[in-house]
Order: C-alpha cells, then sequence, then structure tokens
C-alpha cells in the first residue's frame, strides 16, 4: 500500500470480525459460542481458565477479565497478539483478510478516519455490521508438488464419524503419523480443477483446551477453494452446500454426489464465483448449514446471494444442533436422490 496513504482504522474494522481474526490464529475452534459470545482462554495472555476471555459478537469486540484486564477491538486484539502497533495491525488485517488497500485508506491528513468526508472525497467504506464479501486478490493456491504418504485407513477415528473404508479411499483421508499434520486426520483438499493444494488436519478426537480441532497450512486461503467441487461440479443434480468436510463426506457415502463444504460457515466471493461457473440459471441449489447460530446466519446470508443466479432452497433441522452428518441413509435419500 501506498505509504502516502493514512490507513482508515474505521472502515478496516467494519470489514474484519472477530470470528475471522481468531480464525486467521487457528484458534476459533477453542471457543464455546454462545448466543451472542465466544468464551474460552485469553490467547494474549495464555491463560487456562477457559471464562476469562470473551468476545461479543454483535459488538466486535473482545475483554479479558483476567491477566490483561483488558479489552478492546478486532485491531487492538492483533495489535496484542502479535505485540505490534496499531497501524501495524490494521496493515496486518489488510494483508491477512485481502482487504482492498485503496478503499481502507484516507487521502486527508489527520488522523485516520476521524474527520467527516469533504464533498468530492471518495466515497468512504460503510461501516457495516456484517463484513461485505471481501475482495479475493492475490494469488491462487498452488497445486501441491508432494502427498501424504502412508495414511493409515483404518483409524478407528473414522469409523466413529460414520465413515466407511471406500468413502475413506475415495476422499484419500486418512490418519497421518508424521509431519506437518502429524496425529491428525489429513484431508486432501482439490482445486476445481482436480489438484490438491492444501491438506487439512484434522484432531482425531475432541482436542485439548489449548489445541484446535483443524489445522491448515500457512498461507492457504481456503476461502479460494469449494471442498469437493472438482467431482461434485461434474455431477447431475442439485448442488447441496454444507460447512464441513464430514458432512460433505457423509452425504456422499449416502448417494448425495453432488455436494460441496465451504468450510466454514460463511460463502467468500470467491466461492459465490465458484458456484457461479458450476451452475447456470435452471439450477437447483440446497443449501444446508449446521443448525446452530452461526449456521442460521451463514445461510441467510449465502441464500440471499444465490437467489440472483439459481435457484436455492434452504434446508433447516427441526433440532438445535442437528448437522448434515446426522442424517440417515434414508434420510439422505428421501431428501436428494
Ligand atoms: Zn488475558
Amino acid at each position: 500500500m501506498s505509504k502516502s496513504k493514512f490507513v482508515d482504522f474505521k472502515a478496516v474494522k467494519a470489514a474484519i470480525t472477530m470470528e475471522q481474526v481468531l480464525e486467521h490464529y487457528g484458534i476459533l475452534d477453542q471457543f464455546k459460542r454462545g448466543t451472542d459470545s465466544l468464551s474460552g482462554a485469553c490467547p494474549i495472555h495464555k491463560g487456562s481458565n477457559p471464562t476469562q476471555f470473551r468476545v461479543s459478537i454483535s459488538k466486535n469486540v473482545w475483554n479479558c477479565f483476567s491477566e490483561c484486564k483488558h479489552g478492546g477491538n478486532v485491531l487492538d486484539f492483533i495489535a496484542r497478539m502479535d505485540d505490534v502497533s496499531i497501524l501495524a495491525a490494521a496493515n496486518k488485517a489488510i494483508e491477512w483478510f485481502h482487504l482492498d488497500p485503496e478503499e481502507m485508506s484516507v487521502n486527508s491528513e489527520g488522523e485516520a478516519g476521524n474527520e467527516a468526508p469533504k464533498s468530492g472525497d471518495a466515497p468512504r467504506p460503510k461501516p457495516a455490521a456484517k463484513p461485505a464479501p471481501m475482495q479475493e486478490k492475490g494469488e491462487p493456491n498452488k497445486p501441491l508438488k508432494f502427498r501424504l504418504e502412508k495414511l493409515e485407513r483404518e483409524h478407528p477415528y473414522l469409523a466413529e464419524r460414520g465413515l466407511t473404508l471406500e468413502t475413506i479411499v475415495d476422499f484419500g483421508i486418512g490418519f497421518c503419523a508424521k509431519g506437518m499434520m502429524a496425529e491428525r486426520i489429513a484431508i486432501p483438499i482439490h482445486n476445481p480443477e482436480g489438484n490438491v493444494v492444501a491438506y487439512a488436519g484434522r484432531f482425531p478426537g475432541e482436542p485439548a483446551e489449548d489445541t484446535p480441532k483443524y489445522k491448515l497450512p500457512q498461507g492457504f486461503r481456503k476461502s479460494l477453494e469449494l471442498f469437493n467441487i472438482d467431482r461434485a461440479g461434474k455431477e447431475p443434480g442439485p448442488l447441496v452446500i454444507v460447512e464441513g468436510f464430514f458432512g460433505c463426506m457423509k452425504l456422499h457415502q449416502f448417494g448425495c454426489r453432488r455436494v460441496v463444504a465451504l468450510m466454514g460457515s460463511t460463502m467468500s466471493a470467491a466461492q459465490e464465483e465458484l458456484i457461479k461457473r458450476h451452475t447456470d440459471r435452471h439450477s437447483q441449489v440446497i443449501v444446508m448449514l449446521d443448525e446452530d447460530e452461526a449456521g442460521r446466519a451463514g445461510r441467510e446470508d449465502i441464500a440471499v446471494r444465490l437467489a440472483k443466479f439459481v435457484f436455492v432452497k434452504v434446508h433447516t433441522f427441526g433440532e438445535d444442533g442437528q448437522q448434515p452428518e446426522n442424517l440417515s441413509a434414508e434420510e439422505v435419500k428421501q431428501l436428494f436422490i
């Protein structure tokens, strides 16, 4: 970004959420989700008490009631985590989340973001309650030049999740004994052309407090990919969109082959584009996110955005906490086949 410009902290703050930031640090899964909160151990002072750190989702702020005795916004959080200035934190956020540097800057002098826009100024980005779909810029994920070898296909955790050996082999997943995904279930992620661009590592079981459920390689941009699109894109029928790897693999196992996973409960602009590329105006899309707060918020936003170019149906589960992975073979059959 050009050095002569001032960072508009307000615009940066409005463009990202605490959830995204926690996810960036790979620690989002360590927090317990409440109605409007995330709570857990404080990642700043690295505490162990699971109630001392709290995020308000709607206010997009955090608080540590213990050692830090401090709270703040997303930029304060990054500044504390990485021990840098607010300006450095804002620049990191712009880079990590691929924000448009032009939109995140103010040309006027003085403290960025605090001046009323003069007439004739370029319109400022509006602070939004929810971040607008981000501009996906920069490099695509590069195909990997290696494969994880000797993955253990018959790991008990995979059987526990109800996957058959056929599905396990089909998706190329397995327990990894060593290397960067050591002691995790490695799940290859393919780009639309069918090349492996990353392995996700799922901890086999309920991880301890300081261990993330999922590990993704540094620099991998999951917002650019849709899990299983390389195969689902070629299948007939309605396109089913779920959140997670296991929901996707389970539906596939039960015969629903045109299924992809967002790898989260939100749809990025790049993922929206991928869906567009694999559908036409006669296509049907079924949005089937988890029946929880994040899933309900996500599916509404996704449905509205997809409805502009396909027929969208939103699948809801009767009971809180339900997710696609819980469907029986019979239920899947009735729903999709
Ligand atoms: Zn703290």
